[in-house]
């Protein structure tokens, strides 16, 4: 049986939907599955084959595999911290995804299984400060992820190494920092702080009026990589000898309010920051130590954060404006 399928588990989604895009580019014969109706997914593929399945089932996860030689698990119940910090039981129910996955993967006898794991499995107590050092991939252990969302990918990538090496196979897996760019969640209580900002900027935009409220004092720092970025990284790992997780992220530091002042910038207005001290902030400070990757790949993530804000930032403001729930863009009131 030909083996050519690759199957992009999570394909209605945000970095899924990206990366059936880019193989598609490229040639190759792709199945995107999502639990979600296809009317829901963020980018939709004529040329792939899309199944609509719930892979926490293993017969799903059974029929997504069937004739797949590769695959990439990118399902998950996720969201930013909004979600992460209010679901944790929902978060760690993904362990059914991954393990299904893998079962039905075995079964099927695919080469290579690829599994997108978090920096949220990175140990607590290394980021308390705004002022990081950066996180490298052994600083996982001793445990103490990120409760509930963390731990799920934390067992998940234990499981994907016991796989590799009780069963023979060739799992992959990357610790993704913040990914954000074009065709993601900007509303709805799953969105991350890029989209998060951009739409509040927008919505500024639009309305005219510039108040916005913005979690923690805006003083935490992150990295934040574009998805094209975050595409490229994950097939350079998957087609890699690289077997221990390792971090596929920007090593671009900036508190939030510096990404806010980037998106003001972009849109050419001024806002008045609003601090929500009690909101869900995550750890303090957080970077990506890019020594490995670079070692071993020879690449690490190189889009700067202004030019992926402006295509995110552009793209929300358009969804937004085209919703019809806006007026005509007024002119500006300083609230
Ligand atoms: P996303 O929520 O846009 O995509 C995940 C997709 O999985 C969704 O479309 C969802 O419907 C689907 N899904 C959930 N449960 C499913 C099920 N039972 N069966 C089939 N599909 C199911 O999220 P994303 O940002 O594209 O993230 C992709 C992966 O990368 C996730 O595993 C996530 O944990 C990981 N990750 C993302 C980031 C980030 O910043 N976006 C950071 C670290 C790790």
């Amino acid at each position: 049986m030909s083996r050519d399928i690759v199957l992009v588990a999570g394909g209605g989604g945000f970095i899924g939907g990206h990366l059936v895009a880019d193989l598609e580019r490229r040639g190759m014969r792709v199945r995107a599955v999502d639990v979600k109706p296809l009317d829901e997914w963020y980018q939709v593929s004529s040329d792939a084959e899309n199944m609509v399945l719930d892979l926490s089932e293993i017969d799903a996860c059974r029929r997504a595999v069937a004739g797949a030689g590769s695959v990439y698990n990118l399902a998950a119940d996720m969201g930013g911290m909004g979600f992460i910090e209010t679901h944790k039981a929902l978060c760690m129910l993904s362990v059914l995804i991954n393990t299904h996955m893998l079962m039905a993967s075995r079964d099927e006898g695919v080469e290579r299984f690829f599994f997108s794991s978090s920096a949220c499995v990175y140990a607590a107590d290394r980021q308390t400060s705004p002022d990081v050092t950066a996180l490298a991939e052994a600083d996982a252990y001793p445990a103490m992820p990120e409760d509930g969302y963390g731990w799920e990918k934390l067992f998940s990538e234990r499981m994907c190494r016991h796989f590799r090496e009780d069963f023979g196979i060739a799992t992959r897996v990357a610790r993704y920092h913040n990914v954000y760019g074009t065709y993601g969640t900007y509303d709805g209580g799953r969105e991350k702080a890029p989209a998060a900002i951009c739409r509040k900027v927008a919505e500024a935009k639009l309305t005219g009026t510039h108040a916005i409220e913005i979690w923690g004092d805006g003083e935490q720092t992150r990295s934040f990589m574009y998805v094209d970025d975050c595409v490229h990284g994950t097939q350079l790992l998957a087609a890699s000898d690289v077997v221990e997780p390792i971090n596929v992220g920007s090593s671009e530091l900036v508190t939030i309010n510096q990404l806010v002042s980037i998106v003001e910038e972009i849109a050419s207005i001024e806002v008045d920051r609003r601090y929500k001290l009690d909101a869900p902030q995550g750890v303090r400070g957080r970077n990506s130590d890019n020594t490995l990757i670079l070692e071993q790949l020879g690449w690490e993530p190189s889009i700067s954060l202004r030019d992926g804000m402006e295509r995110t930032y552009r793209w929300v403001y358009d969804q937004m404006a085209a919703s019809g729930r806006y007026a005509a863009p007024r002119a500006t009131v300083v609230s």
